[in-house]
């Protein structure tokens, strides 16, 4: 599953998969965020989606960009430390919404 086309993946100028990304988010953070544990991790996890509220209130798409950014970084590093692999997970949505099994979903509410 591709992240962002165009993103400068490792300055190599083409898309990102999601498990690129979970390795470099790895390379750079891993054993920080491994030693902080995944309670200390996680409020750093929900800051960042404060300081994404916060953007989006705002009406900030540049700094939402970075925000969103920083969330996804934040959410990878967690699947990290508790063993997930979220190009894996994130497959539970390939075939539709994984309740009706459509796209658009079709469930009530
Ligand atoms: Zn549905």
């Amino acid at each position: 599953m591709v992240v962002a086309e165009g993103l400068q993946a490792g300055g190599l100028g083409r898309a990102m998969r999601i498990a690129e990304f979970q390795r470099l988010i790895e390379a750079i953070y891993y054993e920080k965020d491994k030693g902080r544990g995944s309670a200390g991790t996680f409020r750093w996890f929900v800051e960042e989606v404060g300081e994404l509220a916060g953007a989006l209130r705002e009406e900030d798409r540049d700094r939402a960009a970075e925000e969103f950014a920083d969330v996804f970084a934040w959410l990878s590093t967690l699947a990290s430390i508790h063993g997930v692999e979220l190009e894996e997970a994130v497959g539970k949505y390939a075939s539709g919404c994984p309740k009706c099994g459509s796209a658009p979903c079709r469930c009530e509410g």
